[in-house]
């Protein structure tokens, strides 16, 4: 009886898991749902700012189905074995970002997630992909903490665009002046992420020449309005890539 009960609790402690795309058993992602991660590349371009060339953005696949699914569980349920599946479109991104012609030796700088959402997960979901990847990432950015009553105050003179330019702006924490850099995020959504830290590298003396995310959200749920691209069509349209970023001065 004693070996039975052992023997059931090592199995409760041996938490099965199921697949994080449809809930099949005994698989991290089952074979259905991991075919569904084989990379469909898109591009865009991303504006910047005014003063900022576009900045070309390429994404492994749809933020839908088992990518989805499995990005949330790793982020949300600290499932990280999901790394290994969510590698493809991770890779497939970044090999098109560091085609681009100014992308040669660029760092790679993941974009960070909040630090209420490091303390939650005690992981930067991003890094954690780009590890598991065997990528190097150089981390040089970091979300400043929820701004507080007292400086809530001081904010209301300013400005909307302001408080929310400021508030969603990371600070750089590096020294990559002068150096290329091409910024990895897990999902591009509206850009605004990717917007705030090509705006504050720029700033710090960067030249952000390219952003590479796993997933893009499709333009149909309507909470984007970037025009993405599979790659097979734009193959036809590389006539419309930017030319030289230039940094304001
Ligand atoms: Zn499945």
């Amino acid at each position: 009886m004693l070996l039975a009960r052992a023997l059931l609790d090592a199995a409760a402690l041996v938490a099965p898991v199921d697949c994080a795309g449809c809930g099949a058993p005994d698989r991290a992602l089952c074979p259905a749902c991991a075919a569904q991660l084989a990379p469909t590349p898109r591009t865009a371009l991303l504006d910047v700012a005014p003063d900022h060339p576009p900045l070309p953005i390429v994404a492994g696949t749809a933020y839908a189905g088992a990518a989805r699914a499995a990005l949330l569980a790793l982020k949300e349920e600290g499932r990280t074995e999901l790394a290994r599946p969510l590698r493809a479109p991770l890779l497939a991104a970044l090999e098109l970002a560091y085609a681009l012609p100014l992308a040669e030796g660029a760092v790679l700088v993941p974009v960070p997630g909040s630090r209420a959402a490091l303390g939650r997960r005690g992981f930067q979901p991003v890094e954690l992909l780009a590890r598991r990847a065997g990528l190097a990432v150089a981390r040089a950015l970091e979300l400043a903490p929820e701004p507080r009553d007292g400086r809530a105050v001081v904010q209301k003179q300013r400005s909307l665009a302001e408080r929310t330019s400021l508030r969603s702006e990371p600070r750089v924490t590096r020294d990559l002046q002068g150096r290329r850099v091409v910024l990895l995020d897990d999902v591009v959504t509206s850009g605004a992420t990717l917007r705030a830290a090509a705006r504050a590298l720029a700033r710090a003396g960067a030249a952000v020449v390219g952003g590479a995310a796993i997933a893009a959200t499709p333009r149909r749920h309507g909470e984007s309005a970037i025009r993405w691209h599979l790659v097979g069509a734009l193959s036809a349209r590389q006539g419309d890539e930017p030319g030289t970023p230039q940094r304001a001065s």
